[in-house]
């Protein structure tokens, strides 16, 4: 069933509620040391609950897969349950998406429509590498999974995650940690393992971890680079680290892992730029935001002229009014958007002279395009005891994800704009 959900929903999280981290520090310390790592037979919370790991892996095409730097990826992918391509929610970018993939929500429901946003009434903005501006729980709707679980009794460990060092709603993840782009991808994977050797009645039951490497190398080399090509083997080596990690706590038959990524990447290229200087006169409109996306509003007796210059066709890009634009994207419904949206076509980007001056920078690799798009297509891999072994399936939307785990958890899914009939198939048993 998909919930329909209303606009309450995104403004009902608790502002103030909580307080501002006051450290950089993790706020539960893992272990110092793997304690056990013997067999360890009470799994979760009850003994037939698996222990749960949802992996993102940022900017994995699933493509990426035939490239032969994944050997782990591929075994767990044969064994397990593999989706074609898993389609990103719109704008193909990455808090929205990984904030819909533990939600269930369309971006416009849960709140964080891009990496960058302003709070219409307030003004204040949202920065997505700015910990002071996203720390605010009051942008961040819905009911991510770790406080499903939590609600219901379960232990949960995010091993990086956005949203996950904020007090949404009041909570946290049981164990949880700022963001640190200097932590390796094999660190990552102790760290989670360390919190997994805490002794089985205080053993989360629910996990993230999540990798960047793959989408800094496909921004600053392209997705067909030797870049790209080394920072898969690095993710793989780490994924496979994980798996020995488990198998050596006799604990990998007892954990389902749900690999994922955000969105896919394209190659960019400059004589694909619009430059939004060339389109409209600057003095008439409010931008908010470049890039592949440019979201922006005329000024004050500007409608019309603005419209007019936007609205037609453009080589490299195209512009709706938010409310027009097309209903597969599921986007424009949200306060939070400018009047007026304009999409690069793939391998574009918006800017103007003046900022791209400023910026001096054109990265190779692009996300944020139409979702459709066969380059912005995500990964989608499961194995476990929960899930069937050799199965592929057709391409689904990530909104089905938060369900799938709810299922995998045991636990009762909050509103969602997702599925669980879709994901079903997937499962050895689909009934609970
Ligand atoms: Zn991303």
């Amino acid at each position: 069933m998909r919930w329909p959900l209303l606009l309450a929903l995104i403004l009902a999280t608790c502002a103030g509620c909580a307080n501002t981290p006051a450290t950089t520090a993790a706020t539960t310390a893992a272990p110092a040391s793997a304690a056990a790592t013997s067999a360890a037979p009470a799994v979760g919370a009850t003994s037939d609950r698996p222990l749960v790991i949802l992996v993102s892996i940022d900017g994995f095409r699933p493509d990426y897969l035939d490239r032969g730097d994944t050997p782990t990826l591929a075994a767990l992918a044969g064994a397990g349950v593999r989706a074609k391509s898993m389609q990103p929610a719109f704008p193909t970018l990455t808090f929205p998406n990984h904030y819909t993939l533990v939600t269930g929500l369309y971006p416009d429901h849960h709140g964080i429509i891009n990496n960058r946003f302003r709070d219409p009434v307030s003004g204040a903005a949202f920065v997505f590498k700015d910990r002071d501006t996203t720390a605010d729980p009051s942008w961040w709707g819905g009911e991510p999974i770790w406080i499903t679980a939590q609600k219901q009794g379960l232990r949960t460990a995010t091993m990086f995650w956005p949203g996950s060092d904020v007090a949404i709603t009041g909570v946290r993840p049981d164990h949880w940690l700022y963001f640190d782009g200097s932590m390796t991808s094999d660190e990552r994977v102790d760290h989670l393992l360390q919190w997994i050797d805490l002794p089985a009645a205080r053993r989360p039951q629910f996990y993230t971890l999540y990798f960047d490497t793959v989408d800094h190398a496909s921004h600053s080399h392209g997705p067909q680079s030797r870049e790209v090509d080394a920072a898969l083997r690095e993710v793989d080596a780490a994924i496979a680290r994980l798996v020995a990690g488990l198998r050596q706590r006799d604990l990998y038959r007892h954990t389902d892992l749900v690999i994922v990524s955000d969105h896919g990447g394209a190659q960019t290229s400059k004589a694909l730029r619009t430059y939004l200087d060339e389109v409209v006169p600057l003095d008439d409109v409010k931008v908010d935001n470049y890039g592949v996306l440019a979201t922006l509003s005329p000024r004050p007796g500007k409608t019309a002229s603005v419209e007019r210059a936007l609205l037609k066709p453009h080589p490299h890009m195209q512009c709706w009014r938010k409310a027009q634009l097309p209903a597969r994207l599921h986007y424009g419904s949200n306060p939070r958007l400018p009047a007026i949206v304009c999409v690069a076509n793939t391998g574009g980007v918006i800017t103007d002279r003046a900022y791209e001056q400023k910026r001096r920078f054109f990265s190779a690799g692009e996300h944020g395009y139409d979702n459709a798009d066969p380059q912005m297509q995500a990964l989608f891999i499961a194995h476990g005891p929960d899930f069937r072994s050799g199965l592929v399936v057709d391409a689904f939307p990530n909104v089905d994800v938060y369900p799938l785990l709810a299922h995998l958890l045991r636990i009762t899914p909050a509103a969602n704009d997702g599925d669980f009939a879709t994901v079903a198939p997937m499962l050895r048993d689909a009934r609970r």
